[in-house]
């Protein structure tokens, strides 16, 4: 993985990196010699983040939460600048894709994931926003989807709506926030090996169909993800924001 020596030292916080991707973005970071809050709802998952951390002589604290509370985002914040300092980098990553048809879906449903999607990108966007905006500037990385974009998923209705709304709310953010210094982008991930997909991953006939639908004919790893992450915080990317990019193999071309 290419190398951006400006980050040695800065302070990423990445939601739901117990596993997938977040665990992914909090390993990358490290390497880097970034200072990372690993947070889950799960916290053996984000010790267990943290313990690969440590045995690689990276630095990081386990923060168990959940981002659909502001209380928890806010502890999160509160508890990062306590130890490190400061806050550069928060990559609001963590996401839950439960499937039903809309005839069929409850409403607590939608509500549950719009809280933990959406509902969370909000929350963390503010507390890292006042931080950033005293500290004089900032990055913050937002984890749609390609179903947030251009292509929705079978009975994902309340998934593929939080992730349009990620991305119309990272555009605002990014405005609104570009006088503080602060970038604020998204990603839009295509079919990642992370255990979110584990479970359709076993059905042969749709993964004959994924693969059949992108251009590059195989599935992304979570590190690709991950890659597109560090430049984004990095200062190459300093002229970058509001923008929603593709880590998808070529599926999506808008
Ligand atoms: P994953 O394997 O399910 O990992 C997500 C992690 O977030 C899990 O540890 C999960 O815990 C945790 N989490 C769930 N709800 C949370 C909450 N309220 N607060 C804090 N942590 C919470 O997912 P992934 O595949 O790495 O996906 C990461 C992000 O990328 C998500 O936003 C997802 O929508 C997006 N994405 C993924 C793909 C893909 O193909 N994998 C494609 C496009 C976009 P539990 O396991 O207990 O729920």
């Amino acid at each position: 993985m290419a190398q951006y020596p400006e980050l040695g030292g800065r302070v990423l916080i990445v939601t739901g990196a117990g596993q997938g991707i977040g665990r992914a973005i909090a390993l990358a970071a490290a390497q880097q010699g970034m200072r990372v809050t690993v947070n889950d709802i799960r916290e053996e998952m984000a010790a267990e983040t943290v313990s690969l951390i440590h045995a690689n002589q990276g630095e990081a604290i386990a923060h168990a939460g959940d981002v659909s509370k502001e209380e928890d985002v806010a502890r999160m914040v509160e508890e990062t600048v306590a130890r490190w300092g400061r806050l550069d980098v928060l990559v609001n990553n963590a996401g839950i894709e439960p499937s039903a048809s809309i005839l069929e879906m409850s409403p607590e449903m939608w509500d549950r994931v719009m809280a933990v999607n959406l509902r969370s990108v909000f929350l963390g966007t503010q507390a890292a926003g006042r931080v950033m905006k005293e500290q004089g500037g900032g990055v913050i990385i937002n984890m749609s989807s390609i179903a947030g974009k251009a292509i929705p998923l079978p009975y994902r209705s309340a998934y593929a709506a939080s992730k349009a709304g990620i991305v119309g709310f990272t555009k605002e953010a990014a405005r609104e926030f570009a006088a503080y210094n602060i970038r604020v982008n998204a990603i839009c991930p295509g079919v990642i090996i992370t255990p979110m997909t584990a479970a359709a991953r076993q059905n042969p006939a749709m993964m004959e169909k994924w693969i059949r639908e992108i251009p590059m004919r195989r599935l992304g790893q979570p590190e690709e993800v991950a890659a597109l992450v560090l430049f984004l915080a990095s200062d190459d990317a300093s002229y970058i924001t509001g923008q929603a990019y593709h880590v998808d193999g070529g599926k999506v071309m808008v």
